[in-house]
């Protein structure tokens, strides 16, 4: 089964990336995380990508299509993955369809986790994360046992520099005008399956179950 994960930040991509990718047995391909473990090992990838990342900007199509096609042709591919944070442009888009009809293969779903800005918000300016493991938790949503200590390893717990309400709203912002276009060239194909991301994480994930085929 091949899937796009789509939705805004805090929408709780990762969250059903990580229950998806377990059930359907499928790999997990998130072109931030690949960038951020370039850069880590200090490779010429990352040394492109980090300029780019540290700005805010995006990572120039041609590196960010050509590292996705790399990926898509590894063995582990062949049953089926899940593309997330890829595409962000429609450029993206139209490469990723090229690549996959190369190799005989094709988009199933597109999935869009929709959550007003509102909640996105709230979600956003109240996470905070422990210094020590980066476990996150919310002063509301999801409260350590003692405010401002993780309840994991004790860790100091601290608030994103990012995650203050007028840096929110940019990012935010940035990503509704980047995601737009890419909403309409999906929903066009016949790809996008909307799903209603407000709700608790077992509701959402048992929506996407319903979306999803049962064989592969
Ligand atoms: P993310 O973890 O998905 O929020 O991505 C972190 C950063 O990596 C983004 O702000 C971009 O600089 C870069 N990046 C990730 N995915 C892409 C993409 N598909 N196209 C261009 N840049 C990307």
């Amino acid at each position: 089964m091949n899937l796009l994960l789509m939705g805004l930040p805090g929408a709780g991509k990762g969250t059903q990336a990580e229950r998806i990718t377990q059930k359907y047995d499928i790999p997990h391909i998130s072109t931030g995380d690949m960038f951020r473990s370039a850069i880590k090992e200090g490779t010429r990838l990352g040394k492109k990508a980090k300029e780019y990342m540290d700005s805010g900007n995006l990572v120039p199509d041609e590196v960010t299509i050509a590292i996705v096609h790399e990926r898509l042709r590894k063995d582990d591919c062949k049953k089926g993955f899940l593309l997330d944070g890829f595409p962000r442009t429609v450029a993206q888009a139209e490469a990723l369809e090229q690549i996959l009809v190369e190799t005989g293969r094709t988009i199933n779903f597109v999935l869009n986790i929709e959550v007003s800005l509102e909640e996105l918000i709230a979600r956003l300016t109240g996470r905070r994360i422990c210094r020590n493991c980066t476990s996150t938790y919310h002063v509301i949503f999801n409260p350590t046992n003692v405010e401002g200590v993780c309840n994991k390893c004790g860790g100091e717990l601290y608030q994103r520099d990012d995650d203050n309400e007028e840096t929110v709203r940019t990012r935010l912002e940035v990503n509704v005008n980047q995601q737009q276009p890419l909403l309409g060239f999906y929903k066009e194909k016949g790809y996008l399956r909307n799903i209603e991301g407000s709700r608790p994480i077992d509701l959402v994930f048992n929506e996407i179950e319903d979306i999803l085929p049962i064989h592969r």
